[in-house]
């Protein structure tokens, strides 16, 4: 077999890309016609592709590389924990000195009594021990029945079957036998495209009261639980109007539903605090983590226990986990990558200078004639594309048309944005500086001036 490397001709990488390897939420058949982008190598907050185009990585990968690219750190402890100890498990009444560590640091930095860490190899995979943890929570405080877990449309979950009936998206369950059952899903609170005439925080509360609603009708004797990404993020970085939260605690409270915070995205100082969690005030009895835990460096996630739900399954044999559950490369590696956010202040960073400038710079994108919407929180960003703002009106083209043109636009202009439906997504490394805010914004500024020149020329800026 050939020996395929980074200086092979891009043309030829493609045609391997084609004909061997299925990517992963991607139409295989149009994209070989097309050729995947080769990503060859990153530094900082820069992607380089065989090409040799510099690209501003806006997503830091797919939200994960919080710290950003190129830290010789990392490299350097995982080949060293390679070296001592480069796998065991942790099933049989063994353990090893990765896995406590990041435990021990884990507890140490989650609010609370979230003092318990089950680990697994992904953001997925914790949500699917979610599911089984807190049904087995229920069933061995002798409330069996009590296996409903609530969620929301347009929640973003993992794409496992377990993590994958979890979420809300309704082309995932379209496809290969989703939801599982016992999954209930209620709306999601975007005011911007679905609060009509109702004031925004009205609307937060009348979105939190279905889950109320949806306890009382399942019957609370139902209800295990009430899953959230306190920020949603692959829906579209939707923030929640501020009334919003706090009325789902009070639902939860009120009725003893267990409440998982989904923090795979708002983990690890996405939000400006260790967890999102602690920026939007839930106390949740169950975070689920991965992406920046490790920054991206290595797979890994995980489940944060409160001591009460712990406790109570540590008192029967939980028959579940996985061959990779805290594996020593991965934790050694997520373990440095916490070390770095610490000794280098990454949150006083995203806190005193990158989210106040990034939010500045990123809502006074309002004024461009195609954005009806800007929000952020912390280093998470979302505009939402419209033919008409005053009205929050959607395009008359199928969702998402107009977001591809204007990401298609950014690529062209060495910028990764992402588009959810007609929403422009950012999620950039954590360490990103204020020169390099700059230079996104210019780059998000310009693809928008042009992709709106095309939708003239297309004929597309219609409202639906
Ligand atoms: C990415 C993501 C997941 C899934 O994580 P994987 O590591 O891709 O399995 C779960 N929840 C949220 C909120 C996510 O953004």
């Amino acid at each position: 077999m050939t020996v395929i490397t980074n200086h092979m001709p891009t043309a030829e990488l493609q045609a391997l890309d084609a004909a061997h390897h299925m990517h992963p939420f991607t139409a295989n058949g149009e994209l070989s016609q097309k050729g995947a982008r080769i990503i060859t190598r990153a530094d900082g907050v820069h992607l380089t592709d065989s090409e040799g185009h510099q690209i501003l990585d806006a997503m830091a990968g797919l939200w994960c590389v919080n710290i950003g690219y190129g830290r010789d750190e990392l490299a350097e402890v995982a080949a060293r924990q390679m070296r001592e100890l480069p796998y065991y498990n942790t099933f049989f009444q063994t353990t090893h000195v990765p896995a406590i560590a990041l435990a021990a640091k884990i507890a140490e930095l989650a609010p609370g009594d979230l003092n318990n860490v089950f680990f697994a190899g992904s953001g997925s995979e914790a949500n699917d021990t979610n599911i089984r943890m807190v049904r087995h929570y229920w069933a061995l405080k002798g409330k069996p029945t009590k296996s409903v877990i609530i969620s929301r449309k347009n929640a973003y979950h993992g794409s496992s079957v377990g993590s994958g009936s979890l979420g809300g998206m309704s082309g995932m369950h379209a496809q290969g036998g989703m939801p599982i059952p016992d999954i209930h899903h209620i709306n999601q609170p975007n005011w911007w495209a679905e609060g009509g005439d109702m004031p925004a925080e009205e609307f937060g509360l009348q979105r939190a009261r279905e889950l109320e609603e949806a306890i009382l009708e399942l019957g609370e004797d139902r209800v295990a639980a009430f899953i959230a990404e306190p920020v949603q993020g692959a829906g579209g970085v939707i923030v929640p109007p501020d009334s919003y939260w706090p009325e789902i605690q009070r639902i939860c409270d009120k009725y003893e539903i267990l409440l998982i915070a989904d923090e795979v995205i708002c983990g690890f100082g996405r939000t400006g605090n260790w967890f999102g969690s602690e920026t939007l005030n839930i106390r949740p009895d169950i975070m689920t983590i991965a992406k920046g835990l490790s920054s991206g460096y290595a797979p890994i996630g995980g489940s944060i226990v409160s001591d009460e739900v712990a406790s109570v399954i540590a008192g029967d044999e939980f028959n579940h986990g996985y061959t990779y559950s805290g594996h020593p490369v991965a934790s050694a590696v997520a373990l440095e990558n916490l070390r770095i956010m610490e000794e280098e202040n990454i949150l006083g960073h995203v806190r005193d200078v990158a989210a106040p400038y990034l939010k500045e710079k990123w809502e006074a994108l309002i004024d461009h004639p195609l954005v009806g919407e800007a929000k952020i929180v912390g280093m998470m960003g979302s505009i939402a594309l419209t033919p008409n703002k005053e009205a929050r009106a959607a395009f008359a083209s199928d969702a998402g048309t107009v977001g591809y043109i204007c990401r298609e636009r950014c690529f062209a202009n060495n910028l990764v944005m992402r588009h959810v439906g007609d929403r422009m997504i950012i999620s950039p490394p954590l360490v990103i500086t204020p020169e390099q805010i700059d230079v996104l914004i210019e780059r998000a500024a310009k693809s928008l001036d042009e992709c709106y020149s095309e939708l003239k020329a297309q004929d597309l800026l219609h409202s639906a």
